[in-house]
């Protein structure tokens, strides 16, 4: 078999949910938009929900309504985008909670579906999504009678905890929210773990879920193995992979692994990233190529039948610092080619 083994552990992902819900005395919701930021959304939000997720959030209605479709009714499915043009009748079929980002996206929920519920995004710095300050003073009388569930905002700097952005963002959702009595939520992953004053009513997990910084103590959830396809021997002089941009200094075993750059593997990562059999690692020699990655296997005893790219030791994370980016595109990209196996929670 030439295709990677992507292994999602569901247990340590229920796992890493009890312990960002433990740091808060609030409500702790789950982001799962992005197919569960790639891990697969069929099995991951049901496993939520059984470890006592009663509120989920994803990016668009589409989303929402597949989301509904897997849960049935019961949770209470929040989407970020609020209710944009087409989206009403996804909205009533789906019962979904349109995050309403705009006195525009307010008259068109009002219009189409009086009574049905909504929840409100303020944006507090970011310019990201969600209505400013004096959009919200304009609305915010007739907004709270109608009982919105839920008002929100985004932080945009809470992986950095001494980032001065984070207590201004905190005072002006302060400001804008407080006193009314609906229920407010500002943090995510990173803001959970700033403390209590950014806790509000409810929390957005996301990342630490699927075991990614900024919750450095989270669970391990991906594992990531590929098979090795053929090894050579190459000599001092020879070199590997497009472009021939590694060159054998001495004599090396080399082999070739079934993943690559479709697999979400960046090329990005090429010269700096590493493989794992057991404990020793195993360098990537040249260009990630489309299907295939060569890997230094000199140094191992046997010949390996797979090598390891993510496991308890090399995160998403270590991949991510590899390609220059972050855990969250990594986990992202992973591709549609793998083997996927749960491990059940
Ligand atoms: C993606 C997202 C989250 C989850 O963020 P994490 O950093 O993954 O925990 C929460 N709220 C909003 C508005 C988001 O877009």
């Amino acid at each position: 078999m030439a295709v990677a083994e992507l292994t999602i552990d569901l247990a340590a992902l229920c796992a890493n949910w009890h312990a960002l819900s433990s740091k808060s005395h609030t409500e702790t919701a789950a982001v799962v938009k992005a197919d569960a930021y790639g891990l697969g959304m069929a099995q991951v939000a049901p496993a939520l929900a059984q470890t006592g997720v009663r509120q989920f959030f994803v990016a668009a209605c589409e989303e929402g309504a597949e989301l509904r479709a897997i849960l049935g009714t019961g949770p209470e499915i929040f989407v970020f985008s609020g209710h944009m043009e087409g989206d009403t009748a996804l909205i009533r079929d789906a019962n979904l909670t349109p995050m309403l980002n705009s006195i525009d996206q307010m008259l068109r929920h009002v219009e189409a579906l009086p009574g049905h519920s909504f929840g409100i995004q303020l944006d507090t710095g970011m310019n990201r999504l969600g209505m400013e300050d004096a959009e919200w003073r304009a609305l915010r009388e007739i907004a709270l009678a109608q009982r919105p569930a839920l008002v929100m905002s985004h932080l945009a700097c809470a992986d950095a905890p001494d980032h001065a952005m984070n207590p201004f963002q905190l005072q002006n959702f302060t400001d804008m929210t407080d006193g009314i009595d609906a229920p407010r939520s500002l943090a995510a992953t990173g803001g959970i773990l700033l403390g209590s004053d950014y806790h509000f009513d409810v929390t957005r997990p996301g990342i630490g879920l699927y075991g990614g910084l900024p919750f450095a103590q989270a669970r391990p959830v991906v594992h990531l193995s590929i098979p090795v396809i053929q090894t050579r021997d190459v000599l001092a002089g020879e070199s590997v992979g497009y472009s021939n941009t590694w060159i054998a200094q001495s004599p090396t075993r080399v082999a070739t692994i079934a993943a690559g750059y479709a697999d979400g593997l960046i090329r990005a990562m090429g010269g700096d990233a590493w493989l794992c059999h057991g404990d020793t690692r195993c360098k990537v020699l040249g260009r990630v190529s489309m299907d295939m990655i060569g890997v230094d296997v000199t140094e191992l005893n046997e010949e390996p039948s797979a090598l390891d790219l993510i496991n308890a030791h090399q995160t998403v994370d270590t991949v991510a610092d590899w390609a220059g980016t972050i855990g969250y595109e990594i986990l992202t990209s992973l591709g549609a080619r793998y083997k996927r196996r749960y491990l059940p929670t």
